[in-house]
């Protein structure tokens, strides 16, 4: 019983060091291959679409205000659409600033009642 509890064990230790050590081979493998493919891999660094979210390489892709778009179009329609939030905010501030406004004349109207 015990013999196959240290078996069980051995082969669980030999399966995890031949795990890392396929793993650090890999990672052997990619260092010593990056070099020679280091420029093709620095041109196609993936990048996201703001707009659609599809990846693309950086090479096709369009860079606005450090965001990455697949066409002229989607930034265009992102940016539009930053845009229109930026003026609802503006407007919610300015709906907030008049309601502001307005209190201080209820105020001011209630202390004249008095
Ligand atoms: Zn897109």
């Amino acid at each position: 019983m015990n013999l196959l509890l240290i078996r069980l064990i051995l082969f669980a230790v030999i399966f995890i060091a031949g795990l890392k050590l396929y793993r650090m081979y890999r990672e052997w493998k990619l260092d010593r291959e990056g070099p020679s493919e280091g420029d093709n891999a620095q041109g196609n660094r993936m990048v996201r679409c703001s707009w659609c979210q599809v990846h693309l390489p950086e090479d096709d892709a369009l860079r606005e205000r450090g965001d990455w778009f697949c066409s002229g179009d989607h930034r265009d329609k992102y940016l539009a659409e930053l845009k229109e939030e930026e003026k609802e905010k503006q407007e919610q501030k300015a709906d907030k600033w008049e309601q502001k406004q307005q209190d201080t004349k209820d105020e001011q109207n209630d202390k004249r009642g008095d």
